[in-house]
C-alpha cells in the first residue's frame, strides 16, 4: 500500500512539475547563463523636476534570453534573490550604470545622477558598500550622482542589519531612497530611522491620486510629510498630464513615468538627455 500510495504521489509531483514548476526551473538554470552570455542589459528611465528637464536616470535590469524572449524583471528579479544571482547581476548593473553616468558627464549632461535598485539579500554579505566604493572610483563619478533605491518593504524586513549597511553607503556620499513608497506598509517610522534622502512614491498610488478628492488629498499629504522630512519627493509612474500637475502642485522635486519617457537602452537615453538637459551640449 506504502509503496502505491509513493508512486501516486510520485505521479503527482510528475504532473504539477509539468507546468509552473518546470518552467520555474528552466527560467532560474537560463538565468545562470544569462550574464556570462550577454543576455542581461542594463535601460535607463529618465526623471524630470517640475519643468520637464532630466535630473537624473533609473537602471533597470533588462533580460532577453534564447529559450525564453524577453523576461520581465517583475519575474526574473525574484528568482534572482532566491538563488544568489542577484548578487552578479547588481554589481553588473551598477557598474554599467556608473559607467554611463560618467560617460554622460563627459559628454556634458550636466549633474545627471543615476539610480540603482538594490535587493534586500545585498544587505546579508555586509560588503556592499566597498562593492559601491569600488565602482564609483573605477568610473569616476562623483557619488553624489548615484542614488540607491531600496524598497520600503527591505527596510523593514531587515530592520538593524540594513542600517549598518546604509549608515555605510551614505558615508560614502551616495544618496539614498525609499521606493516604492506606500505599497503595504503602514508603518512610517522607519523614514526617521533610516539615514534617506529620497522618496519614491509609488505608481499604484501616483495613478490613483486622481480619481478622486480623498486619493488627491492624501497624495499632497505625502508629499508634504516627505518635504517636511527633508527628503527630495520623486512622483513614479507618471503617465499623464492631471498627474504630473497634482504631484508638481502639491511640491514634489522630480516626475518619473511614460508621460515623459518609457525605459531606454543607452543610445535612445542619449538622444532623450540631448532634447531634454537644461545644459546640454548643443
Ligand atoms: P521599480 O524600481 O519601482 O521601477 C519602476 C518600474 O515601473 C519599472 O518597471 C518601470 O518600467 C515602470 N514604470 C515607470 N514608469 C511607468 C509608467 O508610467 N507606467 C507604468 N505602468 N510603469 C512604469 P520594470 O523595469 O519592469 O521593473 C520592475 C521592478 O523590477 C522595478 O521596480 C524594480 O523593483 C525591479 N528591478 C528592475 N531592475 C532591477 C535591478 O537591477 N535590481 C533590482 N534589485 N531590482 C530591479
Ligand atoms: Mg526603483
Ligand atoms: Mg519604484
Ligand atoms: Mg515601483
Amino acid at each position: 500500500a506504502a509503496k502505491s500510495a509513493g508512486r501516486a504521489t510520485f505521479a503527482f509531483y510528475e504532473a504539477s512539475l509539468n507546468s509552473a514548476a518546470v518552467k520555474r526551473l528552466r527560467l532560474e538554470s537560463a538565468l545562470r547563463h544569462a550574464l556570462a552570455r550577454g543576455e542581461i542589459e542594463v535601460h535607463f528611465q529618465p526623471k524630470v523636476d517640475a519643468g520637464g528637464r532630466a535630473c537624473s536616470v533609473e537602471a533597470l535590469a533588462r533580460w532577453t534570453g534564447s529559450e525564453f524572449g524577453v523576461v520581465s524583471p517583475a519575474t526574473f528579479i525574484p528568482i534572482a534573490e532566491e538563488t544568489g544571482l542577484i548578487e552578479p547581476i547588481t554589481e553588473f548593473v551598477l557598474r554599467t550604470a556608473c559607467s554611463q553616468a560618467a560617460q554622460w558627464h563627459r559628454a556634458g549632461f550636466g549633474p545627471l545622477a543615476v539610480a540603482v535598485n538594490l535587493s534586500p539579500r545585498l544587505f546579508r554579505s555586509g560588503c556592499f558598500a566597498t562593492q559601491v566604493a569600488a565602482a564609483l572610483a573605477d568610473y569616476g563619478l562623483p557619488a553624489d550622482c548615484l542614488e540607491l533605491e531600496i524598497t520600503e518593504g527591505t527596510l523593514m524586513d531587515e530592520g538593524v542589519d540594513a542600517i549598518e549597511q546604509l549608515r555605510a553607503l551614505k558615508a560614502l556620499g551616495v544618496r539614498l531612497a525609499v521606493d516604492d513608497f506606500g505599497t503595504g506598509y503602514s508603518s512610517l517610522a522607519y523614514l526617521t530611522r533610516f539615514p534617506l534622502d529620497i522618496l519614491k512614491i509609488d505608481k499604484s498610488f501616483v495613478s490613483r491620486a486622481t480619481e478622486g478628492e480623498g486619493e488627491a488629498i492624501l497624495s499632497r499629504a505625502i508629499v508634504t510629510l516627505g518635504r517636511d522630512l527633508g527628503l527630495r519627493v520623486v512622483a513614479e509612474g507618471v503617465e499623464t498630464e492631471s498627474q504630473w500637475k497634482l504631484f508638481a502642485g502639491a511640491g514634489c522635486h522630480e516626475f518619473q513615468g511614460y508621460l515623459f519617457a518609457r525605459p531606454l537602452p543607452a543610445s535612445s537615453a542619449d538622444a532623450w538627455l540631448a532634447a531634454n538637459t537644461a545644459t546640454a551640449p548643443a
